[in-house]
């Protein structure tokens, strides 16, 4: 493994709970396509956060209400979701990411950079195009977002985005042909 500097040296919330970059692991992103799938399949998003701490990530998919209208489809975090998000994190356990699924391209909506769940600078917020199939091809067909404080700034694919975030390699230590 290449040890990484971390480009910002400033203390946020999510840098104590892990070091950058923040690892996304097979686990969970295949969780998190296999219930944005699920949840495609029937039409509709779906929403879930990622909480990292000393044991590693974990996806966090708390109740939620998808909706469809003529405007387009969106998902919202019920009351209960709220509460079991309140109650889900352990010890030292910090969400350190968003990640949810739209219908067509990965993207943030105004309704997303909106949205309050995260707003700490150094959060992230991953999103899955094609009702979580793009993740079948891995985040470099997401879009991947960081509050720097203010407002969510894209990091597309590449060297930048992956100071920040990249996905668990899976390949290593398998034979090559
Ligand atoms: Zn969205």
């Amino acid at each position: 493994m290449i040890a990484r500097t971390r480009p910002d040296a400033s203390v946020s919330a999510a840098s104590s709970a892990y070091s950058a970059p923040l690892v996304l692991s097979a686990v969970v992103l295949e969780q998190a396509r296999a219930f944005f799938e699920c949840r495609g399949a029937e039409g509709c998003e779906g929403t879930a956060m990622i909480a990292a701490g000393p044991n590693g990530v974990r996806l966090v998919v708390p109740d939620q209400r998808p909706s469809r209208s003529p405007m387009g489809v969106s998902v919202h975090v019920t009351a209960q979701g709220q509460l079991e998000l309140a109650a889900a994190l352990g010890v030292d356990e910090l969400f350190v990411s968003r990640i949810h699924s739209h219908p067509g391209e990965a993207f943030h909506s105004p309704i997303d950079d909106r949205n309050p769940v995260l707003t700490y600078r150094g959060a992230l917020s991953v999103v899955v195009p094609y009702f979580g199939l793009g993740l079948r091809r891995g985040l470099l067909a997401c879009a991947v977002l960081r509050h720097d404080g203010q407002r969510w700034c894209d990091l597309p694919p590449g060297p930048g985005r992956d100071l920040w975030v990249i996905a668990e390699d899976t390949n290593s230590g398998e034979r090559t042909p």
